[in-house]
Order: structure tokens, then sequence, then C-alpha cells
């Protein structure tokens, strides 16, 4: 066994390929039986990446990291199966290895950094809040987007550690802009950790920020596997005053029901409904209509993704509250949104930046 539940079988004196595929499907097929645990049937699966000396590496540390590479290969599969380690790997695998190898150490390293999205006021084009959004300033990879390596964080168990590093950085950036309400998202993963609202609780307190001006941005994916659970944080982040936004509206399935159901203070129209909307005419009296129900139960909405002044006039016209988009802003840095709102509001919008040091808890 060679680190939590992953193990290593070394098989020696093969003569070809076969036999260690044979020896995995065994090892597969021998971990799928059924057994007895406190009189209970059960079943377990297992997935293996298979690398062979000397053509995959001439020493363990390549030899394991072939294997590896070969097990997130036959994981994307589907698991429950081997695969064997190919020289090739995909663009997608590379990163989930180099996600999965360097995004623990990143954290560390500082190599995180915030940016932040303005969303406007639909009336008056003025700030209204700003999103925080990660990026990855990987140091001979360049920058990499959170839309590849959020969903491996996850799977990996490194979304939380992030998730408070997002959490606390964006506290802090917060005190630079007083009144402004800043955007935080939250991984489902996260969200169901035990201990979030506590964790939350304590961030806000240790940066001294007030509750209201953090809004935590949650998916639906938060809302399904344990709705009651997650009712009952969600009333908790509100009783500490915290504001809640349901994002990416209109991409799941069931999304009235959860704002009958969940309470939210804002509902952040997904970009894909704007991109559709020009298409047909359909999603414009969607969107419209998305517009009126979050009006008539008394929440603000955001229209995400807006790019063009058709989509702003129409947005507009049609009741939307706050629109974010390259229109207005694309993500920009902390320093770059203190520029923004001294234009807007003068220089006593904008205090100093404080220590950039976050010191995070041992994981
Ligand atoms: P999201 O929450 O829906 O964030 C909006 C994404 O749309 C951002 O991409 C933003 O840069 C992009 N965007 C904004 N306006 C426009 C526009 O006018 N046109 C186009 N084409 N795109 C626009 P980004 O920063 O790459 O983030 C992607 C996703 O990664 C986010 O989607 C969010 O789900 C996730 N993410 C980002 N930061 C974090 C984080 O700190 N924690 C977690 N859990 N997820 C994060
Ligand atoms: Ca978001
Ligand atoms: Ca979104």
């Amino acid at each position: 066994r060679y680190g939590g539940d992953e193990f290593a079988v070394l098989q020696t004196g093969i003569r070809s390929h076969m036999e260690p595929s044979r020896l995995a499907q065994a090892i597969i097929d021998a971990a799928n039986l059924p057994f007895q645990l406190d009189g209970v049937s059960a079943q377990i699966g297992v997935t293996i990446g298979v690398a062979l000396s000397p053509d995959d590496g001439m020493d363990v540390a390549s030899i394991l990291r072939a294997a590896d590479t070969a097990l997130y290969r036959a994981k994307n599969e589907g698991r429950n199966r081997f695969a064997l380690y190919e020289h090739r790997m995909t663009e997608a695998e590379r990163i989930r290895k180099l996600v999965d190898d360097e995004l623990r150490g990143a954290i560390e390293k500082d190599e995180l950094a915030l940016v932040y999205q303005p969303q406007v006021h639909a009336d008056t084009g003025k700030i209204a809040s700003v999103e925080a959004l990660v990026r990855w300033r990987h140091p001979t990879h360049g920058l990499i987007s959170p839309a590849t390596f959020i969903s491996v964080a996850e799977e990996r168990g490194l979304i939380v550690p992030l998730g408070e590093w997002v959490m606390r950085r964006a506290c802090l950036d917060a005190a630079r802009w007083p009144g402004l309400r800043v955007g935080v998202n939250v991984s489902a993963i996260q969200f169901r950790q035990q201990n979030f609202v506590e964790t939350v609780d304590r961030i806000i307190k240790e940066y001294d920020l007030e509750p209201g001006r953090l809004e935590l941005e949650l998916t639906e994916g938060v809302l399904v596997e344990d709705a009651d659970q997650a009712e009952a944080s969600m009333m908790s982040l509100r009783s500490l005053g915290l504001k809640l936004a349901l994002d990416d509206f209109g991409t799941g399935y069931s999304s009235l029901i959860y704002l009958r159901r969940f309470a939210f203070d804002k509902i952040k129209i997904d970009k894909s409904f704007l991109d559709s909307m020009e298409a047909t005419g359909e999603s414009a009296i969607l969107v419209h209509s998305v517009v009126h129900l979050g009006r008539a139960l008394g929440l603000e909405v955001t229209a995400e993704g807006v790019e063009n002044e058709e989509q702003r006039r129409f947005l507009q016209a049609v009741g939307c509250h706050f629109l974010q988009g390259y229109l207005f802003s694309k993500p920009v840095s902390a320093d770059a949104i203190d520029e923004m709102l001294r234009a807007e509001r003068g220089n006593d919008a904008v205090r100093p930046a404080r220590a950039t040091l976050i010191e995070m808890p041992a994981a």
C-alpha cells in the first residue's frame, strides 16, 4: 500500500504485456466479488494503471508516474477497469496530472491569484459588486483556467483548501472596497463539508468583513444531493448575514423548484441563455420570464456573459438588475478594480491594500 487507497503491485519476469493485463483483470474480478459486511452484502471496485519497464521507465519514480497516468486514463474510461500506459497523453490528461501533482503546492507557493469581474447596475452601468474568479499562474505552463483545474481539484480533495484560500483572499481584498459586495464561487463539495458554515464564519470574523458584503455563489449541484442538509446550511449562512446567489441559473433541470424551496438573494442567469437568445426568439422570451419570476420572488437578478449592446438593451428593458460580462469588463486584478472605483466614486472609495500573506491552517 503506498498511500491512502492506492496500492502498487510489482510483477516480475513477464514476457509480454498480456501477462500484466491478465493479472490486472484477475485483481479487478477478485475485488469485485461481493462480500459480507455486518450481515450486509457489499462490493468494491478497483481501477488499475499498468506501466512496463524498461519501456515506460527505468526507475521506481518514473514507472509509478507512468502507471499513475495510465490510471487516469482507466478512470476516465469509466473505472473498474485497467489501462496500459501509452506514451502519448492527451492534453486533458496532461493537465489533470499537472493539477494532481502540483495544485497542493501551488496554494502553498502562492501561485494562485484572484481576479475580479464587476457586476454593474443595468440602469447606470456603475459597479454594484464584483465576483472573485481564481487563476493559477503556473511558473512554466502559464495561466491555467479554473475551468480545467476546479473539477480535478474536486476529484482529488483539493477543493476545500483551495476554496478556503479563495475566501480568505477575497475577504482580504474586500477590505479595500468599503461597502462593495464581493461574490465568491463555492463548489458543491466544499459546501457539503460538515464545518463549512463554521469555516465561513471564522474567516469573515478573522478579516473583519461585514457578512452582508460576502455573497456565496452556489450551483444547483449543491442542492440536489442532500436537500435537507443544504437547506439547513443555507439558513445558517443567512442568519450569519451572508448573501446567497444561485449561479448558472438555467443550466440545471428543475431550477424553479429550487427557487421556491431555497432562500436565495439573487439568481445569476447563465451565459448560455444569452448566447442562444440571438439565434432563437424563444430564448429571449425565456430570459424575459426568468427575470420576471426572479423579481416576483423578490430576488435580485444578474445576467452573466453580456457581450454586446443589444443584449444590454434587452436585459435592461426586461428589468434585469445587474449585468456582468465582457461588454463592461473582463475579470481584472484588484488594482484595476481600485482604479475603476476611484474613477466612479472618487478616491475615498478605495483603501490601501493590506499585507498579502495568507496563512493557511495545516491540511
Ligand atoms: P462562472 O462562475 O460562471 O464564472 C463566469 C465565467 O464566465 C468566468 O470564467 C468569466 O471570466 C467568464 N465570463 C464573464 N463574462 C464573460 C463574457 O462576456 N463572455 C465570455 N465568453 N465569458 C465571460 P472563468 O473565470 O474562466 O471561470 C470559469 C468557472 O470556474 C466559473 O464559472 C466558476 O464556475 C469556476 N470558478 C472560478 N473561480 C472559482 C473559485 O474560486 N471557486 C470555485 N469553486 N469555482 C470557481
Ligand atoms: Ca460564478
Ligand atoms: Ca455563472
